[in-house]
């Protein structure tokens, strides 16, 4: 049996004493919310904070307030199940309540928060096992080793971002609010994730992820399509979000035509990444099958993903032009 190491447990009322208590801590601290990513890490000793600060009696990071016409602010601290099950989100952002479903397990989304899903640690096959599995192959760069197994040549680490609700976010354009006892600062999801599997978040460790803010909407509409061995359990090893805002026609036979658009893929490297030459190919044009064709098989040219998760990776590769179709032909079938 996998044991915790022994580490002091601490449950700040308020934001100001989380901040005050993880600067206390130095890089000894860590935050946990619903711990359905760090408690197993802690288990498998890749991550042994001696101070762990729960975000969970925080009143004001369990609130959602807006609405679609203003935007929505949902505090780090809502379950999954709360956001799959929240009636305004359900309503006006149908694809965050979507992704935030694929996630796990009833009894997972039910601990999991929003928050500790956007922050989640990067996976790989030779990380994600227990410390003496672990120890048996020397370790790696990401824990205690000094050498990637999966690209041995390489001084970086291609842990996988392995969140279904990340590429959703850089996709709708979602922001991030962050306090520390220096102050708050708002972040775009799109420029809070680094290329790195060690170093995978723009965001100090003493840094609280407080709210996550969606735009209003403004015409816009999105899709999320995750591909898993099992569709009841399973961590996405492709993830594909899109998101376009159509410009109504002119009313004498002109078709809408896209006036904006992201495709963002997650689950295939370190970071989410956004796929501009498949914007590129919906923007200005209509959103019909040759516009999606073209912009699927720029996804697939722009997909690399590496030998560290579950699947083959060529036919990983070959399902983002699938999942891509998937995910924009469904926005054409709610017209
Ligand atoms: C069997 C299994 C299957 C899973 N399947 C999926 C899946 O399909 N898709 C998926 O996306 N995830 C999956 N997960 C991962 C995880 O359950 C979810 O991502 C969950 O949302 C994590 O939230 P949490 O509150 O439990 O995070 P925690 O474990 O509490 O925290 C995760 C990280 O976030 C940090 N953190 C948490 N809250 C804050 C905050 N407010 N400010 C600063 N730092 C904070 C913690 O320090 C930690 O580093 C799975 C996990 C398991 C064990
Ligand atoms: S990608 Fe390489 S360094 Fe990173 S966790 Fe996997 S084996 Fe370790």
């Amino acid at each position: 049996m996998m044991r915790l190491p022994k580490f002091d447990y601490r449950v700040p009322r308020e934001i100001a004493e989380a901040v005050r208590i993880i600067a206390g801590s130095g890089p000894e601290g860590q935050f946990v919310a619903g711990g359905t990513d760090l408690y197993p890490n802690m288990k498998r000793r890749q991550q042994t904070p001696r101070t762990v600060i729960s975000v969970m009696r925080v009143p004001e990071l369990h609130q959602i307030t807006g609405d679609g016409q203003k935007g929505i602010r949902i505090g780090a601290s809502v379950t999954l199940t709360d956001i799959v099950e929240h009636p305004l989100i359900n309503r006006d952002y149908p694809v965050i309540a979507h992704a935030a479903r694929t996630i796990s397990t009833p009894i997972l989304r039910n601990m999991g928060t929003i928050g500790g899903n956007l922050l989640l640690d990067t996976r790989c096959n030779y990380y994600d096992q227990n410390y003496e599995w672990r120890k048996g192959i020397n370790f790696c760069l990401k824990k205690d080793g000094d050498v990637c197994w999966v690209a041995p040549g390489s001084s970086k680490c291609w842990a996988v971002q392995s969140s279904d609700l990340v590429p959703v976010m850089v996709a709708i354009g979602a922001k991030f609010r962050l306090a520390s006892t220096l102050g708050e600062r708002m972040i775009d999801a799109a420029g809070f994730y680094n290329d790195d599997g060690i170093d995978y978040l723009k965001k100090r460790p003493d840094e609280l992820l407080v709210d996550i803010h969606l735009p209003p909407l403004n015409g816009w509409r999105a899709s999320y399509q995750k591909l898993r061995r099992r569709g009841a359990f399973d961590f996405p090893v492709l993830g594909v979000a899109a998101f376009v805002q159509l410009e109504p026609g002119n009313g004498s036979g002109q078709a809408a035509q896209v006036k904006n658009a992201r495709l963002v893929l997650g689950g295939i490297g370190p970071a989410p990444v956004e796929v501009k030459e498949a914007a590129e190919a919906l923007i200005g044009k209509p959103l019909d099958d040759d516009r999606i064709q073209e912009a699927a098989e720029a996804a697939y040219v722009k997909a690399r993903p590496l030998d560290n998760t579950d699947f083959v990776m060529n036919w990983r590769k070959q399902m983002t032009r699938q999942y891509t179709l998937r995910a924009l032909q469904e926005l054409i079938s709610r017209d």
